[in-house]
This record gives structure tokens, C-alpha cells and sequence, in this order.
């Protein structure tokens, strides 16, 4: 990415948008990837491009729900796999949990790119050194960890067509899931199937921030190397999270942000 100065203020989000406009020409995302990804940097750009005080909280309190669960999962569409999917890996290593693929528009091609893209990714993260805190094999962690997906085995119950395979092992029997950029209509599903919904979005008015267990309004990248270091800190603290309330702290932020 030389082509974008190291002093330009917004470099991490040229770099991004760069990324997901090479991994659609790769054929990894649907078109409407760039959509999605354009709404995102938008509302980004109205919360300062960083991470909010409130996001933290947030993030913590994902971590503390995913340390708690019995089967948790993270589940990754084409824009997650490829903007945080290293940094997600690293989480899945930790928590000793399953990654799932689950994308809007399901093409066995497509399934399997971002298969192969993910395994790569776990093998070059597994011969990272081990993260900062954390304690045992690295590499033994990393390769263990599964990624799910392609065998659509399993079904959720009240949804229709494609969107409601998934895997048996992953989604189907998961307590607790973190989906980034979920849909609004399958979040509802899934929170009503009794699953703890952990969503990132950076829009938090979308259906699926205002469905979720807990939403963290952050960018997926930024959020998923937090979310790392609070999986290591083991802080399984979970408490009786108001998720309306942190939304409507966000929405304050936006405004505030006019006053700086
Ligand atoms: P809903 O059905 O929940 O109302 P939507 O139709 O508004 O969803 P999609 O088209 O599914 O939304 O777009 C994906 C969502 O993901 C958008 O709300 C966008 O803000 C968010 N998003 C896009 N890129 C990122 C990113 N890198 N990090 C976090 N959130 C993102
Ligand atoms: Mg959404």
C-alpha cells in the first residue's frame, strides 16, 4: 500500500476500503460487499474513526459473555473474514471455539475462497508469537481451531431458504455468537432461538444493533484486537447489560462530536 502516505490522517480506512475492493476482484465478497462496507466507513467517520468508551465496555462485556459460554462461536461473513479475520483466529485460539463462515449470498465458490483464505490465515497466525499475556502452545492453539461452515448441517429454525443453513457444530448449538455485520431479520431469529446475539456494527440504528444481546458499535478490526486482549485478561465478569442504553450513549457521541 505504499501508494498511500504513512502521515495521511485516514490511512487506515483508505487501506481498508482497499482491501475489501481487492478481495471482491479475487471473487471472496459479493458485489454488495463494497455497499455494505461504504455504510460502515460512514458511520465511522461520524464516531471519529476510534474506539469509544462505550465500545470498550462493550467489547468487555462480549469477552466476558463468550468466556462464560458452553458453545460459543464466531461467525464471519466475507468482509469480516477478510478485514479481521487474523485477529479473530487469534480470539478463537484463545477461547478454544469454533469460527464459522456464513455469508449472505451462499456460493459453494465463494465458501470455499474464503475457506482456504481463513485456513492460510491460521497458519500464519499460528507461527506468531504468542500474544502479549497469553500462556502455552501457540501453534498447537491456533491449528486447532476449527473452521465451520461448508458442511451445512445444521438448520435455524424460522428462517427460510439459504439463510437459514448453517453448521450443526457452530451456530446450530451455540450459545453465545458473535457476528459482526449480521443481518438485521437473522439476528432477530437467533435471539429468539434463546442464543446470546453479540453484534459489531458501526450503524447503531440497523436492525441488528437494535436486536443484538449486546452490540459493539466499533469497526471489526479495531474491535477484534481489543477484544483479544480481554479474552487473555479472563475477565468473566457478565453483567445485566443494557443495550438500549449503550446505543443511545453512542448516538450522544455522534452529536458530541460536532462540539470538538
Ligand atoms: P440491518 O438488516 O441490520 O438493518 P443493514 O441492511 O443496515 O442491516 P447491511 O447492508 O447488512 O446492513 O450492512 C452491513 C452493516 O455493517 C452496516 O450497518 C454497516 O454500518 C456495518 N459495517 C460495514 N462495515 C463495517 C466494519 N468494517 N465494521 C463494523 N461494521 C461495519
Ligand atoms: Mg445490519
Amino acid at each position: 500500500m505504499a501508494e498511500i502516505p504513512e502521515s495521511h490522517p485516514r490511512r487506515k480506512s483508505l487501506i481498508s476500503r482497499k482491501t475489501i475492493v481487492e478481495a471482491t476482484k479475487k471473487g471472496l465478497l459479493a458485489d454488495s460487499a463494497m455497499i455494505a462496507h461504504g455504510r460502515g466507513e460512514a458511520f465511522d467517520y461520524l464516531l471519529g474513526e476510534k474506539t469509544s468508551q462505550i465500545a470498550k465496555l462493550s467489547i468487555k462485556e462480549s469477552a466476558a459473555r463468550l468466556i462464560s459460554a458452553k458453545s460459543p462461536v464466531i461467525s464471519v461473513n466475507g468482509n469480516t473474514a477478510v478485514l479481521a479475520g487474523k485477529a479473530l483466529i487469534r480470539v478463537a485460539a484463545v477461547l478454544q471455539c469454533p469460527i464459522e463462515i456464513n455469508i449472505y449470498y451462499r456460493t459453494k465458490e465463494r465458501m470455499k475462497l474464503l475457506y482456504d483464505f481463513l485456513e492460510l490465515q491460521k497458519l500464519n497466525v499460528s507461527k506468531e508469537r504468542n500474544p502479549d499475556k497469553w500462556k502455552g502452545d501457540w501453534g498447537v492453539a491456533v491449528m486447532s481451531v476449527r473452521i465451520l461452515g461448508r458442511e451445512e448441517d445444521g438448520r435455524i429454525n424460522g428462517l427460510e431458504g439459504p439463510r437459514a443453513i448453517c453448521s450443526a457444530e457452530g451456530i446450530e448449538k451455540a450459545d453465545v455468537i458473535l457476528v459482526p455485520l449480521e443481518d438485521g431479520d437473522r439476528c432477530e431469529v437467533l435471539v429468539s432461538l434463546g442464543k446470546e446475539v453479540l453484534v459489531v456494527d458501526l450503524n447503531p440504528l440497523s436492525r441488528s444493533a437494535k436486536m443484538a444481546t449486546v452490540t459493539i458499535v466499533d469497526e471489526v478490526s479495531r474491535m477484534a484486537d481489543l477484544l483479544l486482549e480481554y479474552v487473555i485478561a479472563d475477565s468473566s465478569n457478565v453483567t445485566k447489560w443494557n443495550n438500549n442504553s449503550a446505543l443511545k450513549e453512542t448516538l450522544k457521541i455522534i452529536s458530541n462530536n460536532l462540539d470538538e
